[in-house]
């Protein structure tokens, strides 16, 4: 199979990215004045806004690192199963838009998730290595969103909240119920335990902040701005307060800043 050009790609991942919950602002109409005399659309995607931990809104480069999956998460578009051309950037692709779109002053910052490719460890290990490229190599200081794949290892948990501003992990479903029956290969254990991972991280990193600010030294660092997670709503039978409870578990069971709700959008071909 011939490789896709970088734009075709980021054509691709940036669009296959739109179902990920994240951004701030939201929920207008659709205008596009492509191939008009006018300028302007808001149906365009790839580039979202978030709010930085000094209140600042901020834009980030939205995009998958591949929508290739060997999940079949029946509400996805990204699934095994579905029928939608695939691509896929290596980290050195990615870590390259970043920088150059950040040097125009197109974005601050970059969210990036990912379909899963081989295993959960083999996806993060390349989320990781995108933002340890941009931190390390490149010195970048923008804000970097990273998805976790639930059922990573918690050093590379570790690894990503060195990284990252945010981390998120997607609750997918509000109810145990519907993930078993929409998402049978993602186990809400292994959710939470990322969930967890990632909250003893960032608890952590905020105990020993005090400490060496006590002793003058520089304080670690473990995703400064917290973590989110995305509920699907729609695509299965939960009531509202199925999804009223399943948030308020995750708010006080993860000490998440935010529960993202995403309307089901019916996908092609769904099941
Ligand atoms: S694991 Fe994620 S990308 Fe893959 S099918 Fe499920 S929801 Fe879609």
């Amino acid at each position: 199979m011939s490789e896709k050009p970088i734009l075709q790609k980021l054509a691709l991942l940036a669009d296959a990215a739109k179902y990920d919950a994240s951004c701030a602002s939201s929920g207008t109409v659709r205008r596009d004045s492509t191939g008009t005399k006018g300028i302007g659309s808001t149906g365009g995607m790839g580039i979202c806004h978030s709010y930085a931990p000094d209140g600042r809104c901020i834009s980030l480069l939205k995009i998958l690192l591949t929508n290739f999956c060997i999940y079949d998460c029946r509400f996805c578009i990204n699934r095994a199963s579905s029928n939608v051309p695939r691509a896929r950037f290596n980290p050195a692709e990615v870590v390259r838009l970043t920088l150059d779109f950040y040097k125009r002053n197109y974005i601050e910052g970059l969210f990036l998730s990912s379909g899963i490719i081989r295993s959960e460890d083999y996806t993060m290990e390349q989320l990781v290595e995108v933002a340890r490229l941009l931190r390390e190599e490149h010195r970048f200081g923008g804000y970097i969103h990273l998805k976790t794949i639930a059922g990573a290892s918690p050093e590379l948990i570790a690894k990503a909240g060195l990284y990252a501003d945010r981390l998120s992990t997607n609750v997918e479903l509000p109810t145990e119920d519907g993930l078993k029956s929409f998402a049978p290969e993602k186990k809400p254990q292994t959710i939470r335990k990322t969930m967890a991972n990632v909250r003893v991280g960032v608890e952590d990193a905020v105990e020993a902040r005090k400490d060496r600010l006590l002793k003058k030294a520089k304080p670690p660092r473990f995703a400064p701005a917290g973590q989110s997670t995305q509920m699907i709503v729609g695509a299965d039978g939960a009531r509202d307060d199925d999804i009223l409870a399943s948030a308020t578990s995750l708010y006080s069971g993860y000490r998440l800043r935010r529960v993202y709700y995403s309307a089901y959008s019916p996908i092609p071909d769904a099941s």
